[in-house]
């Protein structure tokens, strides 16, 4: 029930109230709140309302869900008040979680409505699901007179349940056309069946889980301090630090069973989709069930069904990407965000968050435990455990046997590899010998596609995507030219666009598919298997690969960064690092942090089980300080010239940054709304605004865009000083402002 004041004044013998919904849609106004009509509990439609209770209401054409977030004194007999459409049967959100998307909305300058539909983000799941259609045989005189397929289905049906025309067609094989014609016939007579809406884990089962392995003592520690955590129902924040296969993920599989029993639920966030078939099955192993997933690669039934048993709490464990942490649990008792450091956790469009900052957020106004996992940390993270915010666990060695891979780097400038190839000599001896020996090498490349550029022989054009500041992709699985960034495609050209030469048009570098042409001219005889999310796209593709690759069916593997996380490939004996400067060029703020995780991820892959492996990397620049403290080990060295080297220049996580990015189709509109946000740019001590200037996409899908940079002291408001200055100016309506705070993508 609504606060005790209403009541005071009678309210609850009102069989109408008006009501302020927050609205799950971005909308043009602060607050996102409408007012709504809603029945009273002594009408028959009637609700009482509630705070956090979910709605759908009409906003123009549409409906939308909602939340109801208080009542209106205003006028119950307004003509224009549109009575709500619609009364979920979920549990209503809880004030924490309405607090956090506030508080996320106001931090990330987006619209409170679209963040509030990152926690209701499947309108159909939120109302009782109905009744499936369905059809059984109509009371039939005379069967004889049917045709024989028409008979065939009513044979069929008078033996089974109603069920719907499609099964009703696949039973019967015929059909459903056929169906909907016997039923217009009156043939089949059409019942309900009830929805199934009930879960499929068994709450109680995961309880007598039996653990698969005994914890050593380092392990042991760790999941104790968790535990603890746990047991004294508190927000505390722990990062999980260990090596690559240190054995974190038994840790807090501990921890998750150690709550099993209380039946709060649990979420653990994974960076990417394609790391869950793994991780599913490791789950089941463990507890003997399927956790509940969430992604985007869900189809809508299964989204609804999902997102049903998070909201009602009968999803004891969720495994998911970032848009998993604003659902609506109603009961969280633990989260754990695993590889923490990884940089697809921030969300760049829509509501630009960063999903690891905000589970931290999530455990805090839960007051719960949330375990950040890695062998890489972030440097944010690292500067939140100096600073005695977070708590560090620390795994230092790899179980059992299994040692961390020797480091080697071959000097491209010394030991070139052929022309048109990409493997250094040395390299492919390294491959031999461990064909020769019958384990399995690993060749990273994160390049998409068989050339990441095409150019004319004759004019040096260079092809590039009508739409975007972007090279073209060539693919050569169909023949085709990709752009990466909006996804516009165009056949091969026989000739030069610019020059109108024939056959003067030639691939440049390589991708993952050019490094396979390579691998099968100098191993012919050897499997090999790529990696790629063009060629692998469903989970079920990636399983089958793993499959394929743990089997022993593969000896070399080819990889973009879906390689690099998550596997556990007990054969792998060398790891090759095509192009290992790849990631430092363009000179973005976590160049070479993120180069850093990249490596040690993938070469983290190497000798997993027993035999030392060996991780190799190719470079034109070997005395880059990334690369040295890879191969000396020293991970406290690299660190610490990182944290410096960002201290002095003010950068993140030591100073704060946020972008503002104006586009739009007419340049010279945009240049001028440029011009004028940059006349009224604000002066502040402690604050820098640099541009406008280019965005390094300077056109992205047929949008001009300019950007401006925001730097500022850490403790300055810059959310303020971005919307003061915004209020200040009155931007064409066909331009577009798109704010990120803390940028991590520097489009
Ligand atoms: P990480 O998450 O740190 O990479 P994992 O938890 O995946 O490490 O562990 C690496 C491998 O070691 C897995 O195959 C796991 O089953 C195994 N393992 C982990 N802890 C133990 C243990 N205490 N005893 C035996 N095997 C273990
Ligand atoms: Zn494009």
């Amino acid at each position: 029930m609504l606060s005790s004041d209403h009541a005071d004044h009678g309210r609850q013998h009102q069989s109408r109230f008006r009501v302020k919904v927050m609205l799950a849609t971005a909308l043009p106004f602060e607050g996102g709140v409408l007012d709504y009509l809603m029945a009273g509990e002594d009408r028959p439609d009637g609700h009482t309302p509630e705070i956090g209770q979910i709605v759908i209401a009409p906003l123009g054409q549409r409906s939308v869900p909602g939340v109801i977030v208080g009542l209106s004194d205003d006028d119950l007999h307004d003509k224009r008040l549109k009575p709500l459409e619609g009364y979920s049967d979920l549990p209503p959100l809880s004030p924490e979680l309405l607090d956090l998307l506030r508080w996320v909305a106001a931090w990330t300058m987006a619209p409170v409505g679209a963040v509030l539909k990152m926690a209701l983000p499947v309108k159909d799941a939120l109302l009782p699901p109905k009744g499936q259609k369905a059809w059984q045989p109509a009371q039939i005189t005379d069967l004889d007179s049917l045709s024989d397929k028409r008979r065939a289905v009513i044979e069929a049906l008078q033996e089974a349940p109603p069920m719907t025309s499609a099964d009703a067609a696949l039973l019967a094989g015929v059909s459903k056309a056929m169906i909907a014609a016997m039923a217009k016939d009156g043939l089949l007579e059409q019942v309900t069946i009830p929805p199934e809406d009930q879960t499929t884990i068994a709450g109680g089962k995961a309880k007598d889980a039996i653990p698969s392995v005994t914890l050593t003592p380092a392990q042991q520690q760790a999941a104790d301090e968790v535990k603890t955590a746990l047991d004294n129902g508190q927000f505390a924040p722990f990062v999980l630090d260990g090596v690559t296969g240190s054995g974190k993920t038994e840790v807090y599989f501990e921890a998750i069973a150690h709550t099993m029993a209380k039946g709060r639920q649990r979420l653990i966030l994974l960076p990417e989709i394609a790391l869950s078939p793994a991780m599913q099955e490791r789950f089941k192993s463990r507890f003997g069930d399927w956790p509940v997933v969430w992604h985007s690669g869900l189809t809508p039934a299964q989204r609804n069904k999902a997102l049903r048993r998070i909201a009602k709490g009968d999803a004891p464990v969720v495994i998911g990407a970032r848009s998993a942490l604003f659902l609506p649990y109603p009961d969280l008792g633990l989260i754990t965000v695993d590889e923490e450091h990884d940089q697809s956790y921030k969300q760049d469009d829509h509501v630009p968050y960063q999903a690891r900052d905000m589970a931290v957020m999530r455990a805090k106004a839960e007051d719960i435990p949330v375990i950040l996992a890695t062998a890489t940390p972030s440097l944010e993270t690292e500067v939140n455990i100096d600073q005695g915010r977070y708590q560090r666990l620390q795994l230092k060695e790899r179980i059992g046997t299994a040692e961390l891979p020797e480091m080697a780097m071959i000097d491209l400038r010394r030991d070139p590899p052929p022309r048109q190839q990409w493997l250094a000599p040395q390299l492919v001896k390294d491959i031999q010998s461990v064909l020769d020996a019958g384990k399995q090498s690993l060749l990273f490349l994160n390049r998409r596609g068989y050339a990441p550029l095409t150019l004319c022989r004759t004019c040096g054009e260079r092809l590039t995507c009508p739409q975007c500041s972007a090279w073209l992709v060539v693919h050569k699985r169909d023949h085709a030219l990709h752009c990466h960034h909006c996804g516009h495609r165009a056949r091969w050209p026989e000739e030069c666009p610019s020059c109108e030469t024939e056959h003067s048009l030639v691939p440049c570098g390589p991708g993952v598919e050019r490094l396979s042409d390579e691998v099968r001219k100098l191993f012919p005889d050897a499997r090999q298997a790529v990696l790629s999310s063009d060629l692998v796209t469903t989970p079920a593709a990636l399983a089958a690969f793993t499959e394929d690759v743990l089997s022993g069916a593969v000896d070399i593997i080819i990889g973009t960064q879906m390689i690099t996380k998550g596997h556990h490939f007990p054969d792998l004996k060398l790891v090759g690092v095509v192009d290992a400067d790849l990631g430092l060029a363009g000179g973005d703020l976590r160049a070479a942090e993120s180069t850093w995780q990249v490596m040690v991820q993938v070469a983290g892959r190497a000798g997993r089980s027993g035999e030392k492996g060996k991780a190799v990397l190719q470079t034109m620049a070997p005395e880059t300080p990334v690369f040295k403290a890879l191969m000396t080990a020293d991970r406290d060295a690299f660190l610490a010239a990182e944290k410096q080297s960002r201290e002095i220049a003010g950068m993140p996580p030591y100073g704060r940054l946020a972008s503002i990015i104006l586009s739009g189709r007419d340049e010279g509109k945009l240049r001028e709304s440029g011009h004028l946000l940059g006349q009224h740019r604000p002066h502040f001590e402690d604050v820098s605004i640099l541009g406008p200037a280019p965005a390094p996409m300077a056109y992205l899908r047929g949008r001009h865009r300019i950007r401006f940079l925001i730097k500022a002291k850490r403790g300055v408001n810059v959310q303020k000083i971005i919307a003061d200055w915004l209020k200040s100016v009155t931007l064409p309506s066909s331009i577009r402002c798109q704010i990120d705070i803390d940028p991590y993508h520097f489009m």
